[in-house]
């Protein structure tokens, strides 16, 4: 028997509506308890929420989802109050006091999961919905989440299991195994499921882009116009401009979106050197800075010598202040992106050439990918290529033993085999409530 949870689901503060959710065993006696009645299933029921004297904690609507056909697969009781940190308190405390307990982050999606309600993908995929930070993002999501990509993956698993099939059923048969293996028909549908994978896993890295974007970094001498362009790629007045070199003493940073790429842009304090105690700990900030930044654009005054850039990192150039030196606005011939942060001139190229060094094209058939999918996929790919190889060769064993492991790979995508402490990892970083 499971034990009934409950969890606020709606943020902390105050608002329109609040709900407090409910999953096990228990809801149908708890429901009696408060409500008076378990509701009609799937009906909203304007009822009171009463505490153990039968005193109105609030009033609102009940919802009564039974078991197998709720969210988490258990009975289910969403009872939807007002929005009140005070009011959920005292009605968790009250479902506590009939036997539930607080649900850990994620729990809920957990048992969806392991009550075979939706996969593995399909449950994280929920917490990319809730995380999402953009609209692109959100719709890979949500591609996720009704299944689209594992689909895919069960697709490309079924295509792999046809072939292992034929494989053990040839090395079985000894003496005609080589002829099997020579057959070229396998190694066409093999290479099929290859490319296939590959066009995937290009969907997932894109997905990924989109949920986690990229760290820009703006860097540069003082009075370069880095507040100027971090200003200017924001859209808004957020660093202060002006003409005395030393301005900007802290880094101070913000999300952009490049067609729902989202980039969180520092802007940093001049780098120079200097004996002012506060500038010196401005510029230790913007070292930091630079160390975690997956690109760094490094500003330079168009009219002045290009300045040494930082090393070991990915660097962009960009020479701003065209709209005084007169200079190429644009990407220019050595890889140099020319702008004017005042006048806005060049900044469209210099968008895009963020996206090309971030890998960007902006698509409309990602999935919500993350880290884990792509290196479970990513060693499918390679026991496929194996495979491959070993089918060249004609040693029936080692294509069946790739197969085999290609096989387990997608099958931990999607939740078929995984391990308690992945499941632990995966759901412990959702919310609590969800
Ligand atoms: P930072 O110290 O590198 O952050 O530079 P700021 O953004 O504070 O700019 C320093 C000065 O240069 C300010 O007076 C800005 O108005 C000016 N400035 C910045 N970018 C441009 C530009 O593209 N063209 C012109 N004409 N002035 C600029």
């Amino acid at each position: 028997m499971a034990e009934t949870i409950c969890a606020v689901s709606t943020p902390h503060g105050r608002g329109g509506i609040g709900i407090v959710r409910v999953s096990g065993d228990l809801v149908q006696e708890m429901a009696q308890a408060i409500l008076g009645q378990v509701p009609q299933p799937r009906l909203a029921t304007f009822t009171k929420f009463a505490d153990e004297h039968g005193e109105s904690i609030d009033s609102g609507i009940a919802l009564f989802f039974p078991n197998p056909q709720s969210f988490t697969g258990e009975d289910v009781l969403e009872l939807q109050g007002h929005g009140n940190p005070i009011l959920h308190e005292q009605l968790v405390e009250r479902l506590c006091g009939l036997g539930a307990r607080l649900a850990h982050p994620g729990e809920f999606t957990e048992r969806a999961y392991l009550n075979d309600r939706m996969d593995l993908a399909q449950a994280e995929a929920v917490m990319d919905l809730i995380n999402s930070s953009s609209r692109q993002a959100s719709q890979a999501a949500m591609r996720s989440l009704q299944g689209g990509f594992s689909d895919r993956v069960l697709q490309l698993d079924k295509q792999v299991l046809e072939l292992r099939v034929f494989m053990e059923s040839a090395i079985d048969f000894v003496e005609e195994e080589i002829d099997f293996l020579s057959d070229g028909e396998q190694n066409e549908r093999l290479s099929q499921v290859i490319h296939e994978l590959g066009i995937l896993i290009e969907n997932c890295e894109h997905g990924k882009q989109l949920q986690f974007g990229y760290n820009l970094v703006i860097a540069g001498a003082p009075n370069v116009g880095k507040s100027s362009l971090f200003n200017a790629l924001l859209n808004e007045n957020r660093a202060i401009v002006t003409e005395i070199a030393g301005t900007t003493r802290d880094t101070l940073d913000a999300t952009i979106s490049l067609d729902g790429l989202p980039i969180s842009l520092v802007d940093t304090a001049g780098m120079h050197d200097t004996a002012d105690p506060v500038e010196v700990a401005g510029i230790a900030r913007a070292e930091s800075a630079l160390a975690l930044s997956d690109l760094t654009l490094w500003i330079t005054d168009d009219r002045e010598s290009q300045s040494r850039m930082p090393q070991d990192q990915e660097v962009l150039s960009v020479r701003n202040k065209c709209d005084l030196s007169g200079g190429e606005i644009g990407r220019r011939a050595d890889g140099t992106v020319g702008i004017s942060a005042k006048t806005g001139a060049g900044l469209p190229a210099l968008r895009s050439a963020i996206q090309e060094y971030c890998g960007f094209h902006p698509r409309d058939d990602a999935f919500a990918g993350r880290p884990r999918h792509l290196k479970t996929l990513n060693s499918a790919r390679q026991h496929l290529q194996t495979a491959e190889e070993a089918l060249r060769n004609k040693q029936g064993e080692l294509v069946a033993e790739n197969l085999r492991l290609a096989h387990q790979s997608f099958g931990e995508v999607v939740g078929t085999t995984t391990t308690d402490d992945l499941l632990g990892e995966i759901f412990s970083k959702f919310c609590i409530g969800k």
